[in-house]
């Protein structure tokens, strides 16, 4: 018996500034399940990008990877002494503080120009490089 694969439009997220963010599923496979951070700026465009028009696509992108992601304070993990019905339920109120901390995210990353309709654009590298790694003692720069 032959099967067929209907292709179906992934949720959204949400729709922030004229820009949408949709949801991308395991294996591009909606029974699978929703991804927990990674997203996509075009709702044709899923998981791999590898059917993206565009290469390489620019539509993905994981959450935690913007530079507006502030993630709530994990509970202690639930092994041991801490495996308790208390830090289960602590557990449970992280993921949905979770969720509000994706979507503030996101919305904040849009404001930035950080996602636009098209792509995400990562902030440059050097805004991330540490400062520190030139030693404090030496200016070698230093026109004097
Ligand atoms: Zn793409």
């Amino acid at each position: 018996m032959p099967t067929q694969t209907v292709w179906i439009d992934p949720e959204r997220l949400l729709k922030h500034h004229g820009v949408q963010v949709f949801q991308t599923y395991k294996d591009d496979d909606y029974d699978q399940g929703a991804r927990r951070y990674t997203f996509t700026l075009d709702p044709q465009c899923g998981e791999g990008g590898s059917r993206c028009e565009d290469q390489p696509c620019q539509h993905l992108f994981d959450v935690r990877e913007l530079s507006t992601w502030r993630p709530p304070q994990q509970p202690p993990f639930c092994t041991g002494a801490n495996d308790t019905p208390e830090n289960h339920a602590a557990w449970n109120e992280y993921f949905e503080r979770e969720q509000e901390a994706i979507r503030t995210a996101i919305a904040a990353a849009i404001e930035r120009a950080e996602l636009t309709t098209s792509a995400w654009l990562p902030p440059a590298q050097e805004n991330k490089a540490n400062p520190a790694s030139v030693p404090e003692n030496e200016s070698p720069t230093s026109p004097e």
